[in-house]
């Protein structure tokens, strides 16, 4: 099957915040990552607050320049794609829908925001193309005339889906997608992306923290620890058999609701990765409970299993 995206050894580098003279290190939020999606299948990313998974997504989208590296659609170079082309490629569903929806705007003219954009739609195509995607995703046409202050959390991010689709792109970025909804909604948007996908053909990348979010939604799961994919394999095999011992200790585990307000207990001990501040050898290493002495100095070199399959831990 055909790559239809392709992230070739995506760097990300910040400045160091700190603004101190001898702070001369940068910080690595997105450390030589390489994957390929094949045309309609689901990546899930996954990974804890500060690991560099929303960075990636934003990288993707053009939104942050990246230091190095590659990515391409369908074999276009995104990075050298105007606004336009990119957005006909390649669309966004962020994590808060009130956020993202523009609160002084019918939701009708939001969903339309990507058709008027590209400046080549006329205005019966605009209108035709909307009903249609509100009626796909299930929002009624007189929601359509509503503000997004009237629609309730589940029909916003129905909303945002919309405008995502609405240009009918190939591939769409969701990054944390359900995780400012409530729980009983949850299930629907996620079902609701999954029809999409089937229905439209559609590629997806779904950035989460949430282990019940990836494994509902994904064929493959790639696992990410500050700024480096650790361990990618299909969805089944990934969660049946975690290779990588920080994979390992998140299963065991059930994360917290959102990622930033202290550390959740997954065995995984109390110490935050910070990513202004990467310990030597393998990244891991302090909070590993399988680290020998060679993972203190020796960073792991990632290894290639069968069909994609990844792994970057010295005693795999
Ligand atoms: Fe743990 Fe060592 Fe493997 Fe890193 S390389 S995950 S520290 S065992
Ligand atoms: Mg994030």
């Amino acid at each position: 099957m055909s790559a239809t995206i392709e992230v070739r050894n995506l760097r990300c580098e910040f400045p160091s915040r700190s603004g101190l003279l001898w702070a001369t290190k940068g910080v690595i939020a997105v450390d030589d990552v390489t994957f390929s999606v094949p045309a309609g299948s689901v990546l899930g990313v996954v990974g804890e607050s500060g690991c560099g998974k929303s960075t990636l997504a934003r990288l993707i989208l053009g939104l942050l320049k990246p230091t190095a590296g590659t990515a391409l659609v369908d074999g276009k170079y995104l990075f050298d794609l105007d606004r336009k082309a990119r957005a006909r490629l390649i669309q966004p569903v962020f994590q808060d829908p009130f956020a993202s929806l523009n609160p002084r705007q019918r939701i009708k003219d939001i969903v339309a925001l990507p058709l008027t954009a590209q400046g080549t739609f006329s205005r019966a195509e605009i209108e035709r193309r909307v009903a249609g995607i509100l009626e796909r995703v299930g929002l009624s046409a007189a929601m359509g005339e509503q503000m997004p202050s009237q629609l309730s959390g589940g029909q916003r991010q129905r909303a945002a889906i919309a405008r995502a689709l609405v240009l009918e792109p190939r591939i769409v970025i969701c990054d944390e997608p359900t995780s400012a909804l409530d729980v009983s909604v949850q299930a629907q948007i996620l079902n609701l992306l999954a029809e999409l996908r089937r229905n439209l053909g559609l590629t997806y990348l779904i950035i989460s923290h949430n282990l019940a979010v990836v494994e509902h939604v994904s064929s493959e799961v790639a696992v990410m620890y500050l700024g480096r994919i650790v361990e990618r394999n299909e969805t089944e095999a990934l969660f049946r058999a975690p290779r990588h011992p920080y994979t390992q200790a998140l299963m065991q585990s059930v994360l917290t609701p959102e990622p930033g307000r202290g550390v959740p207990d997954i065995g995984l001990g109390d110490v935050m990765p910070d990513p202004a501040n990467i310990p030597a050898g393998c990244r891991f290493n302090p909070r590993c409970r399988m680290a020998v002495e060679r993972c203190r100095t020796a960073a792991p070199v990632p290894m290639a299993g069968a069909a994609g399959t990844m792994v970057e831990c010295h005693l795999a």
